[in-house]
Parts: C-alpha cells; structure tokens; sequence
C-alpha cells in the first residue's frame, strides 16, 4: 500500500537510520517504530513502523472518529510522546528535547488549525492572527521579513484569504461566520511561515459547497512557502487533491487487531 517503506532496507538498518539523520532536512516527519499508548487506555493507540513525510508533501489523513488521528497530530506535535521509537520532525528527534524545548519547537515550526478553531473571542481578527508570533520570535521575524510588521502580514494573508475588508475586521471574531472563522484560524497558522501546517479535520463544521473553496485556498498558501500540510479528516472524499492520502488504520502495524 503505502510507499513510505521504498527503497529502505530492513537489513543494514543503522546505515539507513544514519544516512536518514545526515538527509532529515528533506524530511519534513520522519516515523521509526513508533508507539504510543494513552495511559490506562485499551493498549497500543499508535504503533507506526514507519513514515516519512517529505517537505512540501501534501498527505492526506484519514480514518473514523476514535482511531487516534487527533493523538497522531499530538505526535507529531510533540504535546506527548512516544513509549517507544522515533519521532523526527525536520531532523529533530522531539523525544530528545525537554517538554518545554517541544513547545518552543513547536510554536516556532509547526502551525496549527485545530477543529473547533479555537480562536480568541476578545481579540480582533489581526490580534489572532499575529498570536503565533508573540510566542515564536522566529515566526516573529519571518512575518517582518514579508511584510515589515506582522500585523501588516496578518492583513496580506487576511486579504488572500480574502477577509480584509474593513467591515470585517472590525468585527469580533465572535462575530464572523464559521467559514469566516476558519479562514482566520488557517491565517494564524500560516503566519511566520512555519515548515509544516497540521490541520484537524478543519472543515467538520463546513457545509460541502465551502469545502472545496476551503481546501483551495489552503493549498494556494501552503503552496506559496512549500509548506509541508498534514491534514486529517474522517471524511476520506476530501482527499482527492492531496499528494498522498493514508489511512490510519492501514499505517498502524496492529491494525484489525492483531
Ligand atoms: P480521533 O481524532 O481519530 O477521533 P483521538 O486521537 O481523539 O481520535 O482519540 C483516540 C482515542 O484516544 C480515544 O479512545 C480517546 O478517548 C483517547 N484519548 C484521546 N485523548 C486522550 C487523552 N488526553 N487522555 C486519554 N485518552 C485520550
Ligand atoms: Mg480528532
């Protein structure tokens, strides 16, 4: 099924483990025998021999509420960790650093569109957007970098997404409809240009009319920046335009119980 395992040898592994650390910048995620267990849920949730997941890949997700996409994404989000094996992501082992190193690298490296949008009700529009960079001094510079300040850069990515208008950011997001929501949620997470966009089932609380649009407009921005998007949905029809699409089941070693 999956072609994450061409090309790599089961024999001679520590040359191919070696030879994928001195390569882990081409890599935006890189799994290795990696398992994880919610403590004292029913066992092995996640149990991945292997992923790699290259920079700029599009990779589709997918599989049925309670399979473990949203623990997955806390994976690779470095929020937990494995019992065992390999997490990498951009060449850096999460499992190496310090819960608090994880969330630095995190908030630098790794923007987020979580399913309920979790935006801040009493912030404006710009203010949510730009809060990635108030945590990241690297996401920071990046959207200066673009735009000279990032409440400029929150507004360009704001207007691609084509929510600048001047009645519109006036609103509290409070305010504004769930397509509208989720489109500042999707320029939050691309501000400051992190590597990777995680994105978990983004478009639930969408009517299918918008979804497309939504997908559209999402890829149009990981494209501009080569961002690597990791997008999960138990809605497998979403898929169709991605690069890969996986479903979790098939990439758990222990899938069908055994
Ligand atoms: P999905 O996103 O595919 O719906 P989840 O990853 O949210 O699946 O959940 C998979 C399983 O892990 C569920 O049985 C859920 O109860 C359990 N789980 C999720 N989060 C936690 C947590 N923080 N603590 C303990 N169990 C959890
Ligand atoms: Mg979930």
């Amino acid at each position: 099924m999956a072609d994450e395992t061409a090309g790599v040898e089961s024999s001679g592994a520590t040359d191919a483990v070696e030879s994928a650390i001195g390569e882990a910048s081409q890599l935006a995620v890189r799994l290795e025998s990696a398992r994880f267990a919610w403590p004292g849920g029913d066992g092995d949730l996640i149990a991945i021999n292997r992923l790699e997941v290259s920079r700029g890949e599009r990779l589709f997700l997918s599989g049925p509420s309670g399979i473990g996409k949203s623990t997955f994404l806390s994976l690779l989000g470095g929020v937990v960790t494995p019992q065992e094996g390999a997490i990498e992501v951009l060449g850096t082992e999460l499992s190496r650093l310090s819960a608090r190193e994880r969330d630095r690298f995190r908030a630098d490296h790794i923007g987020i569109v979580f399913q309920m949008f979790n935006l801040v009700p009493y912030l404006s529009m710009i203010d949510n957007v730009t809060l990635p960079c108030l945590f990241s001094a690297r996401r920071r510079r990046r959207a200066e970098a673009h735009s000279g300040r990032i409440d400029a850069e929150a507004r360009r990515l704001l207007g691609d997404l084509e929510l600048d208008r001047p009645a519109l950011l006036a609103r509290a997001v409070t305010d504004l409809s769930i397509g509208q929501q989720q489109r500042v949620a999707v320029a939050r997470a691309l501000i400051g240009s992190p590597e990777i966009v995680i994105a978990d089932e983004p478009t639930s609380a969408l009517d299918e009319g918008t979804r497309e649009g939504f997908l559209a407009l999402l890829f149009a921005e990981c494209e501009a920046e080569a961002t690597t998007l990791i997008f999960v949905s138990h809605d497998v029809r979403l898929g169709a335009r991605f690069d890969r699409r996986l479903a979790l089941s098939e990439l758990n070693r222990h899938a069908g119980g055994h």
